[in-house]
């Protein structure tokens, strides 16, 4: 027996969410972002379902990019950040990996190391995000110098990341894209790419050649006040663990470290072995829900590290041993995100290890 605590996650709510990322832009490429461990829930899990679904995938950096060719796939596979010294197109040439150049040290080893086999390079613009990317006056002759390397494939792309594309409608989306399409036009011959799962289901203008789905293929939404639900994508990551004590407390009785939650009535206490050790958040708001058996029970007093204390007193046939979810299907994770003050994202990516034992699966 072990700890009842672990992570599913659903290859059928991941294959739903990449069908909503093709009706929303049948024409275009999908490249599946899966950089930080697919977004918390497992390049082993994620992998698998999308290989042969997806164009191409995108990570953050190479290390990522490895675990996908030791997971037996030979997809294409897109480094977001690109190399970090000049040994890493070494590597990047050797595994067939796609690498994003954004700036001229990139530029420089890039020249400095001949490599053995052409390797493909997206060139990432600055149009306003000011995080990476070439200035839009560098471009042209980055492309030229580019063009005239030997080791690299003359099927070199354009990209551009968007600042705003969660905020609905702002003026700054249109900023950007007026920005990149001006400059862009004149290198029709390249493949462009611009949107992320915000532009990919708000900002059809954006879609380009090749879209860059990250948080929508896990089934969570890319914008505030929405869930992924109503956007019509499946969560892919449920949370579960279970009821392993059950208390019964009178009035009066402080829960937890700091006694920052003291009962009002006689209550049934019930103690669950997740805490902010296996990426449960520990700033949430009071009254935040676990489900319990199809019912909603606050969480009460600290969460800690090992465990979190649940109020049972509305559900008193409640039994040790019940399963209680913290976020999946029945309990949105944006509604966790914001009961703690952060985004899903940020959620996602932090659950731990220790949520991928014995006990993780499918559901
Ligand atoms: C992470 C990332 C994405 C995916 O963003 P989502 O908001 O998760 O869809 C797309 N493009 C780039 C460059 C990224 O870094």
């Amino acid at each position: 027996m072990s700890r009842p605590t672990c992570l599913l996650t659903s290859a059928n709510a991941l294959l739903h969410n990449l069908k909503r990322v093709k009706a929303c832009a049948p024409q275009q490429k999908v490249m599946a972002v899966v950089k930080a461990n697919a977004y918390g829930t497992g390049l082993d899990f994620a992998i698998p379902v999308l290989n042969g679904q997806v164009d191409a995938f995108a990570v953050s950096c190479l290390e990522e990019a490895l675990k996908i060719r030791e997971l037996g796939s030979r997809a294409s596979c897109l480094v977001l950040q690109g190399v970090f010294n000049a040994e890493e197109w070494r590597v990047a040439a050797r595994y067939g990996f796609d690498c994003v150049i954004h700036h001229q040290a990139q530029l420089k080893w890039l020249l400095s190391v001949p490599l053995p086999s052409k390797i493909k390079v997206w060139v990432k613009i600055n149009t306003g995000m000011h995080r990476l990317g070439f200035a839009m006056d560098e471009v042209e002759e980055v492309l030229r110098t580019l063009e005239s390397c030997p080791w690299v494939d003359k099927d070199i792309r354009l990209m551009t990341h968007l600042a705003r594309a969660d905020e609905r409608g702002h003026p700054y989306n249109d900023f950007q894209f007026n920005a990149f399409n001006a400059m862009s036009g004149s290198f029709k011959k390249y493949a462009h790419s611009i949107a992320n799962s915000a532009a990919i289901l708000s900002l059809p203008k954006t879609h380009a050649d090749v879209v860059r789905p990250g948080i929508m293929l896990y089934g969570v939404s890319p914008f505030e006040n929405q869930t992924g639900v109503d956007l019509g994508l499946m969560p892919v990551a449920r949370l579960m663990s279970a009821i392993t004590v059950i208390h019964h407390y009178p009035a009066g009785s402080s829960i937890g470290y700091g006694g920052t939650y003291t009962t009002d009535r006689p209550s049934i206490i019930g103690i669950v072995p997740v805490g902010y050790g296996d990426g449960y958040p520990r700033h949430i708001q009071p009254q935040t829900p676990v489900w319990v058996n199809g019912v909603m029970v606050p969480v009460v007093g600290r969460v800690s590290m090992d465990m979190l204390t649940i109020d049972l007193t509305t559900i008193p046939d409640a039994q040790e041993g019940d399963p209680v979810e913290l976020w999946g299907p029945n309990i949105p994770i944006e509604q966790i995100a914001t009961s703690a003050g952060t985004i899903a994202y940020e959620l996602l990516c932090q659950m731990t290890d220790r949520l991928r034992g014995s006990a993780t699966g499918l559901f």
